[in-house]
């Protein structure tokens, strides 16, 4: 008998977990035909069939990157891989489980795969929700804070971000708003209207005072430095200070911290304190059989505290899941871990930076590249490339 695999969402913790748990991840036509012929699984991918590549949302802002551009149709890599597509959504997990509830039907499994994503602490700070734009929301919502910077020919623009350092990690994105205020910077200055412009840069989470060299890119492109600020409540036309302080604002760009999707709460799944779903190092849900989860919905065991959320973090935990869900289905027990690595290019137009950390201090493709240069916006393009190729051809 076929196990019955449930993979849940279809972004890149989905994506890169089904890669690794089949054996030939690229499919030429011979594997097109074996996988019809023989298989060990049955597997069904539950989403809305769409991928978002999501590091490319903030080159927006230079238009150098659009909707369409960056997002895959999934289906068909899906159908080359004999994988079956639900197109749903999911709103229960139930029985330990073995039962994933869709707004439409049930659906029974031998193993469970969830890569469903993150929410946004959205009522951490009131009025966000109303009163700002996001990247993290997607390219509709980029688009919307493009087609009002379009229609500003001066004004204040606040760039921040929140995190949630609950779970003794970095869930939130502030990599990338760096990045969102130095292109801003950049698309501006090519407009011809960067001095009628100020653009500031705001969280809570960065100390006053706080040197090195995004805080150097910063300076050297005039952004103005609020560190450690958070605003009591963002309304219209500003911001409103912890001391009732109205501070006003043509346009906030803000993301906050990162937890779970809240429906999650109130199934089997265990909840961490900072409201991730509880995962131990092997990728698997704690205190359920056969159950992994893997990106930004998860939380880990032990990790050092600088780990964010990302892709690359995404990629590494959903291989440690898939090699430790095909070693339980065969009743083994799970041995493969996963490595933490902050790695990230910050991609600033006209210079980058390579941002990087590693929990074994390796350095990032064996020091090739350098870690600051605006050569490694190329490598950043090629990546995006490679990837989006691959899910449309191969
Ligand atoms: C602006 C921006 C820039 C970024 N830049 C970088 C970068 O440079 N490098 C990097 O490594 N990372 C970057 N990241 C982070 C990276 O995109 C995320 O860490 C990554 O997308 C996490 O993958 P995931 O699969 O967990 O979530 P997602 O990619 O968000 O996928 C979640 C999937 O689950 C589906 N889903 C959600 N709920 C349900 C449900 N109830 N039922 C069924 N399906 C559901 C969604 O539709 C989606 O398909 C960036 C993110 C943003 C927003």
């Amino acid at each position: 008998m076929k196990k019955k695999i449930i993979i849940i969402g279809n972004g890149f913790a989905s994506l890169f977990f089904l890669s690794y748990l089949l054996v030939l991840p690229v499919y030429p036509l011979v594997a097109f035909f074996l996988r019809r012929l023989y298989s060990r699984y049955e597997i069904t991918v539950i989403g809305n069939g769409n991928f978002v590549y999501f590091p490319a949302i903030p080159e927006f802002i230079t238009r150098k990157k659009t909707r369409q551009g960056i997002t895959v149709d999934i289906r068909r890599y899906l159908w080359r891989r004999n994988v079956r597509f639900v197109d749903d959504q999911v709103v229960d997990i139930r029985d330990g489980g073995r039962t994933v509830v869709t707004t439409n039907g049930t659906y029974r499994n031998d193993a469970l795969f969830i890569g469903i994503g993150p929410a946004f602490m959205t009522d951490d700070i009131p009025g966000a929700g109303e009163h700002s734009f996001s990247p993290c929301a997607g390219p509709d919502a980029m688009n919307a804070f493009m087609e009002r910077l379009d229609h500003l020919q001066r004004g204040v623009i606040y760039v921040g971000f929140k995190l949630n350092k609950r779970d003794g990690f970095v869930a939130g994105r502030g990599g990338q708003m760096y990045e969102c205020a130095c292109l801003l910077d950049y698309a501006l200055k090519k407009r011809g209207v960067r001095e009628q412009f100020e653009i500031h840069l705001f969280s809570p989470d960065i100390k006053p005072g706080e040197a090195g060299m995004i805080t150097d890119s910063l300076r050297e492109r005039g952004i103005v430095l609020d560190y450690g600020y958070e605003p009591a409540e963002f309304v219209e036309g500003g911001m409103v200070d912890k001391d009732g302080t109205f501070r006003p604002a043509d346009l906030v760009l803000f993301t906050p911290g990162i937890t779970a999707p809240g429906w999650t709460h109130k199934t089997c799944l265990p909840v961490s304190v900072g409201g991730h779903i509880d995962v131990d190092k092997y990728s698997r849900v704690k205190g359920l059989e056969q159950v992994f989860a893997a990106g930004d919905c998860g939380n880990h065991e032990d990790p050092p505290p600088w780990v964010p959320h990302q892709a690359h973090m995404a990629q590494l935990r959903a291989e440690s899941a898939a090699k430790n869900m095909r070693a339980t289905l065969k009743g083994q027990a799970p041995d493969s871990n996963y490595r933490f690595e902050l790695s990230c290019i910050l991609n600033m137009e006209n210079d980058a930076l390579w941002l990087h950390a590693a929990s074994d201090d390796k350095p990032p493709f064996w020091n090739i590249f350098p870690r600051h240069s605006s050569r490694l916006i190329s490598v950043k393009n090629g990546f995006e490339r490679l990837y989006l190729f691959y899910l449309r051809h191969l």
